[in-house]
């Protein structure tokens, strides 16, 4: 994985999106089961804040991203 704006391939900023599942049992909300795996929501260059391309990935890439992450 490199930044295509300044070449950098070994700082990256991830941010992720924690998913819960909510469950709402007559009227009652009741407190998340289980933690949700995070979704991926978006990865920026530490170096520029440029934002890297998910799509422009090649698949073993992403797919090693996604397993180091814990991503769904
Ligand atoms: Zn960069």
């Amino acid at each position: 994985m490199t930044c295509p704006n300044c070449g950098n391939s070994e700082n990256f900023l991830v941010k992720t999106l924690q998913m819960h599942l909510l469950r709402v049992t007559a009227g009652q909300m009741q407190p998340p089961q289980e933690e949700g795996r995070p979704a991926l929501f978006e990865v920026l260059c530490d170096e520029c804040d440029n934002t890297i391309d998910l799509d422009a990935l090649d698949d073993a890439t992403r797919r090693d991203l996604m397993v180091s992450l814990g991503v769904r």
